[in-house]
């Protein structure tokens, strides 16, 4: 019974230890299956993406305002990679400290 419990337990201890690694990467492999968008496809210029926000063309985008990023934006995936998802442009990645046309802040209505 002793020898059971103790089997039990030690199930339980190694899902838990686990099962973040197992999450961590199963989002690895979901990174690795997105690409990377690059400002020079159509789907970039489309809504003005740019891959660094500090290299943001004000002239061209007027509206940027420093400060602002994919990093801040509610449309990015809630993460600390560099690279992130998008909902405005699925099935691709973007940088997080990137910013496009359609920035909204996060939390914001
Ligand atoms: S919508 Fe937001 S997260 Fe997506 S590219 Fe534009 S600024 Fe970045």
């Amino acid at each position: 019974m002793n020898t059971r419990r103790t089997t039990l337990r030690s199930l339980l201890a190694g899902i838990s230890l686990g099962w973040p690694l197992l999450r961590t990467a199963v989002a690895a492999n979901q990174d690795a299956a997105r690409s990377l968008l690059l400002e020079d496809e159509p789907a970039a210029k489309a809504i003005g993406y740019v891959a660094a926000a500090a290299k943001v063309n004000t002239a061209v985008s007027p509206t940027y305002r420093r400060g602002q990023s994919c990093t801040t934006c509610v449309f990015v995936e809630r993460s600390t990679a560099k690279q992130r998802g998008c909902t405005l442009v699925p099935g691709r990645l973007v940088m997080a400290a990137g910013w496009c046309k359609l920035w909204k802040l996060t939390g914001s209505p």
